[in-house]
Order: structure tokens, then sequence, then C-alpha cells
């Protein structure tokens, strides 16, 4: 059963959106680019060991909980891949996405990866998964649930070639995930009743706690208005009898303008005002506003002048309205 579905990262949506409201010439402009197409990369693997584990674990006795983050006593996060919890034991997985060549150094905690002719290095994840595995390790003592900790690091990117690689942590190819899991089953006899593997699922999903994304562009330097898609985001559109049309393009939309709110609340705020919509999407009318605000059904908190309106993290998946 998965207790906790996997979402577009948080990080990902925060690069896309300064990807389109950064102006090109702008210093991290290409920063933003990459991070953004590097964590598209990882998502992607994310989803594809996602689906294979989906395959091969029952739905009736096993938990899955993707991208799971916490906090522990000592304040500092954890942010897991992917948590597989079973009567027999619980499975800490990172994924990794890298092309070409991996090998680790274990004197140096170092992993790298070769290309043609480059070779950098890579977050460790053996101390990574280790780390996490500390973690659950002292929450099972106090919660008296006596589960074995299993660790695997799984390769998405199947043209991977793993190279020098310790024993243990294992890292292998997604491939691998059935024999892996065979092999814990096999391994440890079951040790948990199904009722305290509910009672470790509800601690941990009341325990969850997502990273906030840190902002450091300032708002005076990203590209105001309801962006036209079809031109790449260049123009900004404006808002005619209750659509938004593209100047350059000639494409009318209404659902343009739900985008565009995401991009203020991962960019400027989660809050919006009447005043503040008219002045970043460039429409005169107070009225038409109040009436679009209306229609779209955010949740609004104060009244009058001061009232001011929430952008829903799920704002994107609203449409069409
Ligand atoms: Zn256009």
């Amino acid at each position: 059963m998965i207790l906790l579905e996997r979402k577009v990262p948080n990080k990902l949506l925060f690069a896309n959106a300064l990807v389109r409201r950064l102006d090109k010439n702008h210093e991290y402009f290409d920063y933003y680019v990459n991070l953004s197409n590097r964590l598209q990369a990882g998502y992607k693997g994310e989803l594809f060991v996602d689906r294979q584990l989906i395959e091969i674990t029952h739905p009736e006795k096993h938990f899955l909980l993707f991208n799971y983050e916490c906090i522990n006593e000592f304040g500092f996060s954890h942010q897991i891949d992917t948590l597989l919890l079973t009567p027999e034991f619980l499975l800490i997985i990172e994924i990794k996405n890298i092309s070409g060549r991996v090998d680790y150094d274990e004197d140096k905690h170092q992993l790298t990866r070769t290309l043609i002719d480059a070779t950098e290095s890579f977050t460790n994840p053996f101390t990574q998964v280790k780390r996490h595995g500390q973690y659950f390790f002292r929450l099972l003592k106090r919660l008296k649930i006596s589960l074995p900790i299993e660790y695997a690091i799984v390769c998405s990117n199947p043209s991977t070639i793993i190279g020098t690689i310790p024993k243990h942590p294992p890292f292998f190819h997604a491939s691998g995930l059935q024999f892996y899991l065979n092999k814990l089953e096999a391994k440890h006899k079951s040790v948990v009743t199904h009722s305290k593997l509910i009672e470790l699922s509800k601690y941990l999903i009341s325990n969850l706690k997502r990273q906030e994304v840190k902002n450091n562009i300032d708002p005076s330097n990203i590209k105001k208005g309801v962006l036209c898609e079809m031109c790449n985001y260049k123009f900004q559109m404006h808002y005619k009898a209750g659509f938004w049309c593209c100047p350059n393009c000639g494409v009318r939309n209404k659902n343009a303008i739900l985008q565009s709110l995401d991009d203020y609340r991962l960019l400027v705020n989660k809050y919006i005002t009447n005043q503040e919509f008219r002045d970043f999407f460039g429409v005169d009318s107070m009225q038409v506003i109040s009436k679009l605000l209306a229609r779209l059904g955010l949740t609004s908190e104060g009244e009058k002048r001061g009232r001011r309106y929430i952008i829903p993290e799920n704002i994107v998946e609203r449409g069409p309205f």
C-alpha cells in the first residue's frame, strides 16, 4: 500500500518557475536551467524505480513511503527517497541517477562519476543511507519496535556502469530489486505484527516535515505578468473578457493564470491581495480581479482592503475552471 505518494519536488517546481521568470542574462539563469534539468532527470529516475517497487511488493502487507522527510531529535533533517516497511524489515532506499561509470573510494568516502574524459565527485550515498539508518535505529528503540533495518542504493539509470563499490550498503540497478527483496525476506523471519506496523506508519506520517526551499532571488528580478507558454514565456498576456491573450501569437487562454499564480506562490508569496494581483499581472480594474479571484475559489483571510487570498500548492492541477 502506498502511504505517501511521490510528488514533483518543491526544488524542481522552484527551479522551473525561475527558468520561466528570470531574464536570460541574469547571472543565475544558466545555473537554474542546469538545476532544473538535473532535478527533472532525478525525478524521472525515482518514478522509474517506484514503478518497479509497486509491482514487486504486496499491497496488503507492505507499506511504501516515497520521498519521506522528517526532522530528527537534534533538529536536523532527513530526506529519504523511499521507505519500505514490511513485517520482516524496514528498507531505506536511496535512488541515484548517474550516467557514466561510478566508483567509490572507501578511505576517502568519495563517490566519483567518470564520463568519457571527465571525473567528478558526488554526494556520498553510503554515508547518507547509514545516517538515515541510525535515525531509524534510535526511533524504533524509542517506539519499542524490533524491526531490522536494511539498506539499498538503487541506480535508476540502466546505462550506468557500476565500477568499484563496497559490498555494503548494496548498490545495484533497479532490475535487481526483486532479487534483493527475496534475499531479505529469506534472511529475516516475521518479527512485527500488522498492528505494530500500522502504529509505526502512523507515527511516520504524523512526523512528516517537508523542507522549505530557500529563495535567494529578489522578487524585483523576476518577470511579472501572465506569461505565454506557447511563446516560451517571453510575452506577457493581456486580460480581455475573461481570457488571457498573447499579443505575439494571438492565443486565448483562461487557465494561463494558474501557472502564473503558482510562480507567484513559489517566488514571491503564497498570499496575494487584490492590489498585488493587479500590480503583478497588469490588470487595472479592481472589480474585474475581484470577480476572477472569486471564480478561482481561493480561500481568503481578513476584510475589505486587508483581504488576502491564499494560493494553494495544487493550483496548477485545479484547472480548467
Ligand atoms: Zn504567445
